[in-house]
């Protein structure tokens, strides 16, 4: 019989559960510890124009909000805010697609190709695709891309879905039409050790996977060159007319209290986070160990700038692999686990992607039917 440390408490209920999206409620309790210290009050008067500051470029970006930006980097020390723009988004979804179509509409000749490296992060085929642009056009996998002309490269680092550090890979170092977006959606210290400043000409970060607070829809963008800043913002104008106030001044309170606490003994975030993570991927690697079925990517250590020591990687997703034939996704589906075809990241039927980021309660009900998915497997056998 398999046993699990820590499941007295799970819910034997048969619903299902679904770990197909990023969902990040796991970081739900940690704020409610925080309880007042973030709340906003906003009057019926406040916060009704659209402009937030006529003297910036990105007009609708709320000063407070920058100021909280820059300040969290420099806390953190994963990026480099100096001399570029800020340019915030809906999302750092709608930042991918202004800077898709800034770097687009700035390239020689069209349509510019836009790659990643598969496995890559699914939503980019439909952040490429979906409105049919003749500006750009999704060419897929990265590795062995070998057209002619101006393209993009998408890198992701640490990666979703398989969590590994990604660098370019079509690498033209003479080529003046290659150009890269780098998503540092999960360059945080509760995902992967913060081994440098990050310092690249786009940079994009969601609010999304550093505290949770995916329903506020803020992302941003760092962007070295005033062209493409500009042309970004041009695309959000379009697109939205800027971003609300509202969810930009929580934001600024949140990642203000996120800067505050992150040198504090008992309130550090991301010590909470990395400790979260930690001991779910261990859990996890613990149902795994006793599998001949499963297989999980390994990561390396590595010295953390942030936490002043050698440490592992715990990704927000776990890219779950099997040596079997399988079509694992609908082998998930089977046992009520809704999971992302590897399919749909460029791989194949034999990985999915599963969302460690969802509530206790319901990761532990994902580990129990994981494990009784060993037993079924091992029975066959
Ligand atoms: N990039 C990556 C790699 C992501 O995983 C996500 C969220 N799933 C995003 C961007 C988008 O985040 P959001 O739009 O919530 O800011």
């Amino acid at each position: 019989m398999v046993k699990l440390e820590n499941m007295k408490n799970i819910s034997s209920s048969d619903s299902v559960i679904n770990l197909d999206h990023g969902d990040p409620t796991a970081y739900e309790e940690y704020w409610r510890k925080i309880g007042d210290r973030c709340t906003v009050t906003i009057r019926g008067c406040d916060l009704m124009s659209y402009f937030s500051d006529v003297n910036n470029m990105c007009w609708f970006l709320e000063p407070k909000l920058a100021e909280a930006i820059k300040e969290l980097h420099d806390a953190v020390g994963n990026a480099a805010t100096e001399d570029r723009y800020i340019v915030v988004g809906t999302g750092s979804t709608q930042l991918c697609q202004a800077a898709v179509h800034a770097l687009s509409s700035l390239a020689g000749t069209q349509p510019v190709s836009v790659v990643a490296a598969a496995p890559y992060y699914s939503t980019y085929v439909e952040e490429t695709t979906y409105v049919r642009s003749g500006m750009h056009k999704w060419e897929g996998d990265a590795w062995g891309f070998d057209k002619k002309g101006p393209y993009i490269e998408l890198v992701t680092s640490p990666n979703n879905p398989d969590g590994t550090i990604r660098e370019t890979v079509v690498n033209r170092p003479d080529d003046d039409e290659g150009k890269v977006i780098h998503d540092f959606a999960y360059y945080w210290p509760h995902y992967t050790p913060i081994t440098r400043r990050q310092d690249h000409d786009i940079m994009l970060f969601t609010f999304s996977k550093i505290t949770g607070h995916a329903g506020s829809r803020i992302g941003w963008a760092l962007v070295k060159d005033t062209e493409v800043a500009k042309k970004m913002v041009e695309y959000i104008i379009v697109n939205s007319i800027g971003v609300s106030k509202e969810s930009q001044i929580r934001t600024a309170e949140i990642l203000k209290v996120l800067k505050e606490t992150c040198k504090s003994e008992t309130e550090n975030f991301f010590e909470y986070g990395h400790e979260m993570m930690k001991n779910r991927w261990e859990k996890l690697r613990g149902v795994m160990k006793e599998s001949d079925v499963f297989s999980l990517p390994k990561y390396p250590e590595a010295y953390c700038n942030f936490f002043g020591k050698t440490l592992g990687s715990y990704p927000a997703f776990a890219w779950l692999g099997t040596k079997e034939e399988t079509d694992l996704v609908n082998e998930l589906r089977r046992r009520k686990v809704m999971s992302r075809a590897g399919e749909r990241c460029g791989s194949d039927k034999k990985h999915v992607r599963v969302s460690m980021l969802s509530r206790e309660d319901v990761f532990n009900v994902f580990l129990e039917r994981l494990a009784n998915m060993k037993l079924i497997k091992s029975i066959d056998l």
